[in-house]
């Protein structure tokens, strides 16, 4: 039984991490509405890995994993302690993930989890991207993590299921490009539908994912939260927004 619903939470421009928009309104709010886990261990777009890895620090160190902009992002103080009784305890679990002591939280993790809790008074752990897996490998290590999620653990994947950097419009309220719009509905209603093969084999079906979903990283982090639905659970669209015109901040939860 799950008494953390895992989440799939749009990141997009780290610049969310100290905006005051309707997203991090969203967030905050969300954060206040669930009982608060005992740890969130999100499954990082921007840890890329041979292997996968769960964060094993007692005080996983912030990083900025991003470059170009504005001082007051990187002044941002967020780091809240880690939880390494946990990272051993998935470990031990023989599921294939190991424990990297050293690794810190990049903003996958922090920018979202700032949001819902301010006051850095929940564990924050990370698990990194396998490479070499392909997205039902990933969908069936999320299953393998869903037991977890009922010891007062909330997984977070987090990523955007439509991303484009190379064509972003740097204004936060522009206009969403046909393409993005018309993919992201796309996946609005896979959801909707719980089409769980079509979402993960997305590259059949999905108009333009070429454009929508140019690499996998931000994408895949869905298929863990997808992996962690048990029968009889559905999938509920907690948030829905396209930022800078190419990233939607669609985010889900599974109840
Ligand atoms: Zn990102």
């Amino acid at each position: 039984m799950n008494m953390n619903k895992p989440l799939f939470i749009g990141h997009g421009s780290p610049m969310n991490a100290i905006a005051d928009n309707r997203y991090a309104r969203f967030l905050r709010a969300y954060g206040q509405s669930i009982r608060k886990p005992e740890a969130i261990v999100v499954v990082s777009a921007h840890w890329l890995t041979k292997g996968t890895y769960i964060t094993g620090g007692e005080h996983p160190e912030q990083i900025y994993d991003f470059w170009g902009f504005p001082d007051e992002l990187y002044t941002v103080r967020y780091a809240p302690k880690g939880a390494p009784e946990i990272a051993r305890e998935i470990e031990r679990a023989g599921i294939g993930v190991a424990v990297d002591a050293h690794r810190g939280v990049d903003h996958a993790g922090w920018a979202v989890v700032k949001h819902m809790y301010p006051d850095q008074d929940v564990p924050l752990l990370q698990i990194s991207l396998d490479v070499d897996k392909d997205i039902r490998e990933h969908f069936a290590l999320g299953a393998a993590l869903s037991p977890f999620s009922g010891k007062g653990i909330l997984f977070i994947g987090s990523g955007n299921m439509i991303h484009n950097l190379r064509v972003i419009d740097f204004d936060e309220d522009a206009k969403p490009f046909d393409w993005a719009a018309r993919a992201d509905a796309w996946v609005k209603e896979r959801l909707e539908n719980t089409e769980i093969d079509a979402l993960l084999d997305y590259t059949e079906a999905m108009p333009d994912y070429k454009l929508s979903v140019p690499t996998d990283e931000h994408y895949l982090p869905l298929a863990y939260i997808l992996g962690m639905k048990g029968p009889g659970q559905g999938i509920s669209t907690i948030y829905e927004e396209i930022q800078n015109g190419s990233v939607s901040m669609r985010s889900i939860e599974i109840a």
